[in-house]
């Protein structure tokens, strides 16, 4: 085929690709349009997960009836003009691609008043073109909706997920941009039913308390670093607060919600060695930056940055971070102090590379093959956490909670594939508030949930009432396990199945925690339940349950042999 420039709808198309992923993304540029448009009050409703219907409206500066048309243009935009605003930017849209591509893959109506003029405008547009434009009245502010998104689009249609699954992206979206302005009232609607709404009245702690509930806005530890360099602020977890998934973690430059590793590590590595393996910590971290230290123009849809000096940046909210956590008493942690943390760097790493790396660990910690364990003598417990026992090959060091919840996994599953899954009914039905996201989940697994033993009912906004649980279930960390199941579903690191995340989450709840002293019946019990299991060797999570110093590897430690 010979070379030729494409026809602008085609082109239009290509790009619109880019910006709108799926129906969470029209929301987002959206709300970033009214944010830029200095919307105190900005409200998001939805349908069928953004397929039937995505509608955001604002009492921002809405748009003059003379630019209504220009807004849907390529590269048409009123935030930057020139090469030094683009360098200097400070709104959060500038690239003037949403609206023509919202509008290439959708039908879309807006209806907008701009702040100097009288009546409003509205206008509506089919495949890009205006189909229908006239004057009305209303009040300032602009309200964009989008219709039959994908409609003309099969293939991108076909890469959506169940309307649960966009519900909750959008959701998420939604909530991060109520965490970066807590000075703006949001309301979420999903499906004419209110997801979450904020006050608008600048506390931060106010819009957690709104999407994550009232312990953890109590709970989060105010982060205030300042260095010479940069400001960091915002709110993180205690230690005590950890959760499976890294989806409470955000970020925001300047106000800009960001995906960035970097930031991620850095948090993280502020934590280090006060969570368990496995579990995240949650922040809501905004960190001001002068324009030239960083580049926003780096993705078509802005989620990403780049940082002049990024291990600057890197280091300023660590050291934030550290400094906050430094300061909270750790007496609720469950670590343990003798984590094996060189053992899950190597069990994590690809395999050509363990040689390297094992170079400076113990020569006999070597990964174990998963087979059944051979009969195993009890000698002791070690540190409240270990059990160690002999076999018929040397010395076994068992980690008890690891092992004691592969058992527990390997038995739920067993018992929900034979669909014997025990179940306990609650004397008094226990409620649970949810979080937008966590709703969501929750909406799109009720079946399979249920399968696992647990009843739980609609009771009001974000309000669920536990009815039944599944029988190994204690009452107390009801609501924690409950709330990590429905994190574990959600999170897109673990890519197990369904089944596999619940009982994994059931499990480690349910498990004998490291700390916990055991009888020498209770110990036998757990081994001889160890001799019985498929894998005994990992945890549900693929770290091992123990480790084993062969006869072989005693003597030559010991120089009996060379
Ligand atoms: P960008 O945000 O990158 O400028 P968009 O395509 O998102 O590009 O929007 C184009 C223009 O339309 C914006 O520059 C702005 O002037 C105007 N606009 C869009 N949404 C709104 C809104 N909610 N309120 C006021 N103006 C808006
Ligand atoms: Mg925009």
């Amino acid at each position: 085929m010979p070379i030729k420039v494409l026809a602008p709808e085609l082109v239009s198309k290509i790009a619109a690709g880019e910006v709108v992923e799926r129906p969470a993304s029209v929301v987002k540029e959206l709300v970033e349009n009214s944010l830029d448009a200095g919307a105190s009050q900005i409200s998001v409703e939805v349908q069928s997960g953004g397929i039937g219907l995505i509608k955001v409206s604002d009492n921002g500066a809405g748009i003059p009836t003379s630019e209504v048309e220009l807004a849907f243009h390529r590269y048409a935009t009123s935030k930057i003009s020139n090469l030094a605003d683009l360098e200097g930017i400070s709104s959060l849209g500038f690239r003037g691609e949403a609206l023509p591509s919202i509008s290439a893959v959708a039908e879309v109506e807006i209806f907008t008043r701009n702040k100097s003029e009288a009546i409003g405008s509205y206008m509506y547009l089919r495949k890009g073109n205006v189909a229908r434009r006239e004057s009305r009245s209303r009040p300032q502010g602009t309200t964009i909706t989008v219709h039959r998104l994908f409609r003309y689009f099969p293939a991108r249609l076909k890469f959506l997920k169940s309307v649960n699954t966009e519900n909750s992206h959008i959701a998420h979206v939604v909530s991060q941009y109520a965490l970066a302005f807590p000075e703006v009232r949001f309301s979420l609607l999903l499906d004419k039913h209110l997801s979450f709404n904020t006050a608008g009245n600048g506390e931060l702690r106010d819009v957690i308390n709104q999407l994550y509930g009232l312990e953890v806005a109590q709970k989060m530890l105010k982060v205030t670093g300042t260095n010479t360099y940069l400001q960091v602020s915002g709110l993180v977890s205690p230690p005590s607060l950890a959760r499976s998934n890294r989806s409470y973690l955000s970020f925001f430059i300047n106000q800009r919600w960001v995906r960035s590793p970097l930031l991620t590590r850095a948090t993280e590595d502020a934590y280090h060695g006060l969570l368990m393996v496995g579990k995240h910590p949650m922040a809501i971290i905004n960190i001001p930056l002068p324009a030239e230290e960083v580049d926003v123009n780096v993705h078509p849809t802005k989620a990403q940055v780049k940082f002049l000096h990024g291990q600057w940046v890197f280091a300023s909210v660590e050291e934030a971070i550290k400094s906050v956590l430094s300061k909270t008493p750790l007496a609720t942690t469950k670590v343990v102090p003798f984590a094996t943390t060189s053992w899950q760097k190597i069990a994590s790493l690809p395999s050509q590379r363990q040689g390297m790396i094992s170079d400076s660990e113990p020569t006999f910690v070597t990964p174990l093959p998963n087979e059944r364990l051979p009969v195993l003598r009890v000698v002791g417990q070690l540190a409240n956490t270990y059990i160690v026992a002999e076999g018929p090959d040397g010395l076994y060091l068992i980690d008890q909670h690891a092992a004691h919840e592969r058992i527990l996994y390997e038995r739920i599953l067993a018992r929900w594939s034979q669909k014997e899954v025990e179940v306990q009914g609650l004397l008094q039905p226990i409620t649970i508030e949810l979080s937008p996201r966590e709703e969501e989940t929750l909406k799109a697994n009720e079946g399979i949930l249920a399968q696992f033993g647990f009843a739980i009912e609609f009771f009001g906004t974000r309000s669920y009432l536990i009815r039944t649980v599944p029988a190994l279930m204690t009452k107390a960390n009801l609501v924690e396990t409950l709330s990590e199941v429905l994190d574990n579903l959600a999170s897109k690191e673990n890519p197990s199945p369904w089944e596999e995340k619940i009982a994994a989450s059931l499990a480690c709840h349910s498990a004998i925690r490291a700390g916990q002293q055991l009888s020498n019946d209770e110990i036998r019990e757990l081994i001889k339940q160890l001799e019985g299991i498929h894998q005994p060797r990992t945890c549900p999570h693929g770290r091992p349950t123990m480790i084993h110093l062969s006869s072989h590897q005693l003597e030559k430690e010991f120089g009996r042999i060379s």
